[in-house]
C-alpha cells in the first residue's frame, strides 16, 4: 500500500492514542494549514474522515464516552483499532501518543505497521533508553518496507536533547549533558500514561509493577508524595540519541525532574545543560531554559509536529528508517 501525496494537499495525520498527548495534537493541527487531522485510534476504536475530523467533537465524544470509536458518523468500536486504521488508505504520517506498556508495545505497533506493508511516516515521543533500542534493531526493516521513522521526539527526548545536539558545537569534548524537567499538571488523569511510566523509575518501582497498578493505587502513592514525583538517574533515552549522534557517550547523560500532578504551575523550570571543553581548552557550560508557561503538551506536540513534517520531507526523498531527534532538524509547519 502506498501513501503518496499530492503536493498541494495538506499532510493527512492520523493520531494512534488519544489520551493527553494524543488530544493535545489534535487541537494544534487544527491551527495549521499544511496538515490535516484525518485520522484516530484509542484503545476502544477509531474513525478515519479524509476530509478532517474536528477536535473539539473528539473530545467530547472520547470524554464522555471513552472512545471516538462512538462518534457519528464513521467511528467504529473495536478491540483491534490499530490494525484497522493502519489499513485505511490516505494516510501519510502518524503521530504515536500510545502509552510504551509494557516497554516493547511501541515497538510492537511499528511491527504491525510493517507485517501490513504500509508506507509513510511514524514519529513518537518514547522516553525509555531501552525502548529506542529496540526500534534501532528495526532500523533495516523500517528502511527496507518505506517508513521513514523518527523516534525520541517528545520534549525529553525531544525538544531538550536537539537543543543539547546544537549547542554541543561550541565544543571540542561534550563533558556533562544534564537534562532537569519540571512538569505541572492539573490532574494525573489527563496524563495516565505519562504517570504511569514516570513512576516506573522511582526506586522500587518498574514498568510491569507500574503498569499493573489499579488507578486507586496511583492515587494513594500520590496522596503519600503530595501529587508529586521526585525522579533522578531517570532511563531515559536522551542518553543513546546523544551518542548515537556521535556527541558524547551516553554514560555523560543525566535526566531527572519533578512531576506536579496537582498544580499545571511548573514545579521547577526544565533546562538542560550542555558543559563542555572548548578548542582552546576553556571548560563553559550552556544552558537551554524553557519558559515556564510552556506547558507539557506545547513541548511535546508543537516539536513532535515539526519532526512529522521534516519525516514527510525525507519520505518524499526516498530516505526511510530510523532517524532520532537529533539527527534531524524539525520543520516549521504553516
Ligand atoms: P494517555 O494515557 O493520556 O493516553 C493514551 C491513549 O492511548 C488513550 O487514548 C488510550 O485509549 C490509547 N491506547 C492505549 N492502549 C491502546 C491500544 N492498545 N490501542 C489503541 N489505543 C490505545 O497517554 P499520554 O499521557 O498522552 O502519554 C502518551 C505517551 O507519550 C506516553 O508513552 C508518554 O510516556 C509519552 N510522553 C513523552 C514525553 C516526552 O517528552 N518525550 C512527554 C510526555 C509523555
Amino acid at each position: 500500500m502506498t501513501q503518496e501525496q499530492d503536493a498541494n494537499q495538506p499532510l493527512a495525520l492520523g493520531i494512534l492514542g488519544y489520551g493527553g498527548l494524543g488530544q493535545a495534537m489534535a487541537r494544534l493541527v487544527a491551527r495549521r494549514r499544511q496538515v490535516q487531522w484525518v485520522a484516530v485510534a484509542d484503545r476502544k476504536g477509531y474513525v478515519v474522515h479524509p476530509d478532517g475530523l474536528n477536535p473539539s467533537l473528539c473530545q467530547r465524544v472520547y470524554q464522555e464516552r471513552g472512545s471516538v470509536g462512538y462518534l457519528e458518523p464513521g467511528g467504529v468500536l473495536s478491540e483491534t483499532s490499530i490494525a484497522e486504521v493502519i489499513a485505511q488508505p490516505g494516510v501519510n504520517a502518524y503521530f504515536l501518543a500510545l502509552p510504551n506498556l509494557p516497554n516493547t508495545f511501541i515497538a510492537t505497533v511499528a511491527q504491525q505497521f510493517l507485517a501490513q506493508g504500509w508506507r509513510g511516516v511514524l514519529v513518537d515521543a518514547i522516553k525509555r533508553t531501552s525502548a529506542v533500542e529496540q526500534l534501532l534493531a528495526m532500523k533495516s526493516s523500517l528502511a527496507a518496507g518505506g517508513i521513514t521513522y523518527l523516534t525520541g521526539c517528545g520534549a525529553t527526548p525531544g525538544l531538550l536533547t536537539a537543543a543539547a545536539a546544537l549547542a554541543a558545537h561550541s565544543y571540542e569534548e561534550i563533558l556533562q549533558v544534564q537534562v532537569t524537567f519540571g512538569v505541572g499538571i492539573a490532574n494525573w488523569e489527563s496524563y495516565r500514561a505519562t504517570i504511569r511510566e514516570d513512576i516506573a523509575h522511582l526506586p522500587g518501582y518498574d514498568v510491569a509493577r507500574a503498569q499493573a497498578m489499579t488507578d486507586a493505587e496511583i492515587e494513594e502513592l500520590l496522596n503519600r508524595t503530595d501529587g508529586k514525583l521526585y525522579l533522578e538517574n531517570m532511563e531515559h533515552a536522551d542518553d543513546v540519541i546523544l551518542e548515537l549522534a556521535g556527541i558524547c557517550p551516553r554514560e555523560r547523560v543525566t535526566v531527572g525532574g519533578v512531576v506536579d500532578t496537582r498544580n499545571p504551575r511548573k514545579p521547577l523550570s526544565t533546562h538542560v545543560q550542555i558543559t563542555g571543553r572548548t578548542f582552546e581548552g576553556k571548560i563553559a557550560c550552556h544552558t537551554f531554559t524553557l519558559g515556564d508557561e510552556t506547558s507539557m503538551a506545547a513541548n511535546v506536540c508543537g516539536p513532535a509536529l515539526g519532526y512529522i513534517q521534516a519525516g514527510w520531507q525525507l519520505h518524499q526523498q526516498g530516505h526511510y528508517g530510523l532517524f532520532t531527534c537529533a539527527e534531524v532538524m524539525p520543520r516549521w509547519v504553516h
